[in-house]
């Protein structure tokens, strides 16, 4: 009986308000999520590869993946989390970035944290898009999120059209915790790992504060030794 009423009202939010994906408006049968199918399917995976190698600057981190090559939709996904405020769009690639890396395949995690808010423009938009990433990547992972590890102690402008060197000096004190990491193993997640010098700057930071092992997760990067 109790199935029956949840069915019903499935069906009656459905009319109302129609499950689309949101980058092809078909129906998204599983309620959860916001990409269909077919859409998901285009994301290029990287195919868990350990780039740190080829990161221009790693300072602090011992191993950094992405799930995705930054190349079509997922542009446009990262885009829509960034300045449309979707939570749920968020959880959803921080469940389907937890698919693509596996965590029996990492070494131990013991916590997740994201990167704080990057511009003044984030800040006044008063989200941040990592930590819903987070909480879906937690949440598949199985493992704690805390979101206020870090601080943003320096707002800048956007990092896109800076040259490699200037990226890095535009990161430099940029971040402080004062929390204490006895030895902990962190993941800090960034919505797109370029340079790596957002990434390493927090590192360097956690590491300071006792953290044993940091490993970098993005959604996507626009490619390997960029
Ligand atoms: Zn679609």
């Amino acid at each position: 009986m109790v199935h029956a009423i949840q069915s019903v009202f499935r069906e009656i939010k459905d009319i109302v308000y129609p499950n689309n994906c949101v980058i092809c408006n078909k129906y998204v049968e599983d309620s959860r999520n916001c990409l269909c199918k077919r859409c998901f399917s285009k994301f290029e995976p990287t195919w868990l590869e350990d780039w740190i190698n080829k990161l221009r600057f790693s300072s602090g981190i011992d191993e950094v993946y992405s799930a995705w090559y930054a190349t079509g939709a997922i542009n446009d996904i990262i885009h829509n989390i960034k300045y449309h405020n979707q939570p749920r769009l968020g959880e959803e690639l921080g469940r389907r970035i937890a698919n693509e890396i596996p965590i029996d395949e990492l070494e131990k995690i013991d916590l997740i944290t994201a990167v704080p808010l990057n511009s003044v423009r984030s800040r006044e938009r008063g989200y941040n898009q990592s930590e819903w990433i987070c909480k879906g990547l937690a949440e598949v992972w199985n493992v704690s999120y805390q979101t206020d590890l870090l601080k943003r102690v320096k707002y800048t402008n956007t990092q896109t059209d800076l040259l490699a060197n200037e990226r890095k000096q535009n990161m430099e004190n940029a971040f402080t915790s004062t929390n204490s990491i006895d030895s902990l193993s962190i993941a800090i997640i960034d919505d797109v790992i370029t340079t790596g010098a957002t990434i390493s700057a927090c590192a360097v930071v956690l590491k300071n504060c006792g953290a044993s092992k940091i490993t970098g997760v993005s959604c996507c990067t626009p490619q390997f030794g960029y």
